[in-house]
């Protein structure tokens, strides 16, 4: 049993909503991000876990089910989004260089 972080009133672990005052118990971000090509049909879901500081990724298949999923932790979460953002950061470069 915990405390919501709203009104204070006692909440059941396994609640996600306070039943008393309706506040949300987590702070969770959500993002689909869709295949391409041959994987056009399936998805990419990307779920960040804001006060328990992890990010989980799934695979969702053509008829909305999860086929595999991982979690990384946030430092982990940080080097990815380095890693994503190398390509627009280059792409930058170059462009400038073109001028
Ligand atoms: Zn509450």
């Amino acid at each position: 049993m915990r405390r919501c972080r709203e009104c204070e009133g006692a909440v059941g672990d396994s609640h996600r909503f306070c039943p008393w005052c309706a506040t949300p118990q987590r702070a969770k971000l959500v993002e689909f991000f869709a295949g391409t090509g041959d994987e056009s049909g399936r998805a990419l879901r990307v779920s960040r876990y804001v006060d328990e500081g992890h990010v989980r990724f799934s695979v969702w298949d053509e008829t909305g089910r999860a086929e595999a999923a991982v979690s990384i932790d946030e430092d982990e979460a940080r080097r990815l989004g380095l890693f994503l953002g190398v390509r627009d950061r280059l792409s930058s470069f170059f462009e400038r260089l073109r001028v």
